[in-house]
């Protein structure tokens, strides 16, 4: 068992973020991750992704991306490498291939164990992503077995599918993007579509996310939203990072042939049904569109900015058929293979300590886990602010918990300079 102040559990951007301050402030600490750095980037994603994020965007503590394209979109082998060169920027003290175990609290200390070691720690930081596990509704126990079930994690390309149709279920970034891929392989698609946030690549010349970010919408701290629960469970925009810088949302998709169809809200004897509120999230996802395109313009004119970008405009409704299909026969073989692209959410089974709440999602205060002092998360949807999933959300989280977590040593007056082992 290694005596150490700190462990940091996971080498994405968020652990590596971390690990960089604590090494500012002097706090000894080690990095487990159980694979590679950026290990979810290079074998949870499929081969196709860009980020939705522009390269200008694109930015770590003290590091950005400095190369001749900043609006454009990495590809999963440049976020790799981005990543991987931050983590020897940051000369992070990290241990690969180890796969932390099980955490617990003695009453003292953490204690992580991991394959091949065991670290006694004052503090521990949860780093280990928000997105380790795919979300599927009750409904999928009822698929019939004949149809193929993937989930986005397991996607990689059209060409592992079977031939044929394909039911993909969700509409947010995965979604989309999934779908329109498999259609372009040459497989007819049909999309279930349920609550979605709808958004333009780019707006009055500018990407969407310049304007989200001199808004500030992205800064928006999770202290000050009327509703933190609902706002950490908004689903991922309809957005697509691509050189054309396209817009993709459900009327490019129908414009390409794939047909949409409401939530998937139950199957019985081989016929999925979907909810007929097809029409009622569209307008909803609409309006909000519209509700945001209304405060870019208003942000604009107050800083008096009409004159440099282009004229305001609105963009056409989401076109929905008169009478979208409310059920799908399953059995007839049309349809092959079913795509969960219904989210992502974290996994804790080594997680050892009760923090969790009844859905199974740790309790936190700001990533301030307050029913176990010491313990710490980052990487999560709006943890601190609305940003904080997103690579460059990582900085003022890194900043804020670390900050925390410094504190909290200090109390304890536990720094010890120097690793025991023991
Ligand atoms: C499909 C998809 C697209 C996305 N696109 C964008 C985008 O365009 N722009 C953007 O900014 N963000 C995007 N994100 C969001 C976000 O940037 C990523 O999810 C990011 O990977 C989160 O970083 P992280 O460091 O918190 O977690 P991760 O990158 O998931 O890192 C966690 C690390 O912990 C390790 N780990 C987990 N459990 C253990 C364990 N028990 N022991 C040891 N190690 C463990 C994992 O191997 C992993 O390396 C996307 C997310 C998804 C799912």
């Amino acid at each position: 068992m290694t005596r150490i102040p700190t462990v940091v559990i996971g080498a994405g951007h968020a652990g590596l973020s971390v690990s960089g301050m604590l090494t500012g402030r002097n706090i000894e600490h080690v990095v487990l991750e159980r694979g590679e750095v950026a290990n979810t980037w290079r074998k949870e994603r499929w081969d196709s992704l860009r980020l939705l994020t522009p390269n200008w965007q694109t930015r770590l503590p003290g590091f950005e991306y400095g190369g001749h394209d900043p609006d454009g979109f990495m590809t999963m082998p440049e976020v790799i490498e981005f990543i991987d060169h931050y983590a020897s920027v940051v000369d992070a003290p990290i241990e690969t291939h180890t796969e932390v175990r099980r955490v617990l609290h003695d009453g003292e200390r953490y204690r992580v164990v991991a394959n091949g070691s065991a670290w006694e720690a004052d503090s521990v930081v949860l780093a280990s992503g928000g997105f380790n596990l795919a979300k599927q509704p009750p409904v999928a126990s009822d698929m019939p077995s004949h149809v193929e079930s993937v989930s986005a994690l397991d996607y990689k390309r059209p060409g592992q599918l079977r031939d044929g149709g394909v039911l993909v279920v969700g509409a947010s970034a995965t979604g989309i993007q999934v779908a329109q891929e498999i259609h372009r392989s040459g497989r007819q698609v049909t999309l279930a579509v349920g609550e979605h946030v709808r958004l333009p690549r780019t707006y009055r010349g500018r990407d969407i996310q310049w304007w989200l970010d001199q808004i500030g919408r992205l800064d928006e701290r999770y202290d000050e939203v009327d509703d933190i629960v609902r706002a950490r469970h908004v689903a991922s925009p309809q957005l697509v990072g691509t050189p054309d810088r396209s817009t993709l949302d459900l009327n490019a998709l129908t414009a390409q042939g794939i047909v949409l169809v409401g939530r998937l809200s139950a199957i019985n004897d081989g016929t999925a049904y979907f909810s007929g509120s097809l029409r009622n999230v569209i307008s909803l996802a609409d309006l909000k569109q519209i509700r945001l395109l209304d405060d870019i313009d208003e942000w604009a004119t107050q800083r008096g900015l009409d004159a440099e970008v282009g004229a305001p405009h609105r963009f056409p409704d989401t076109a929905v058929e008169a009478d979208p299909a409310l059920s799908l026969d399953l059995s007839s073989g049309a349809i092959q293979t079913v795509l969960w692209a219904t989210g992502y959410r974290p996994d804790y089974s080594w997680l050892d300590i009760p923090v969790l709440d009844r859905r199974g999602e740790i309790k936190h205060d700001g990533g301030v886990v307050t029913d176990s002092p010491g313990l710490y998360r980052i990487g999560l949807n709006f943890l601190r602010r609305r940003k904080s999933s997103f690579i460059h959300g990582a900085e003022d989280d890194a900043i804020d918990i670390t900050d925390h977590l410094a504190g909290y040593l200090h109390t304890r007056d536990r720094v010890p300079t120097q690793r025991r082992t023991g």
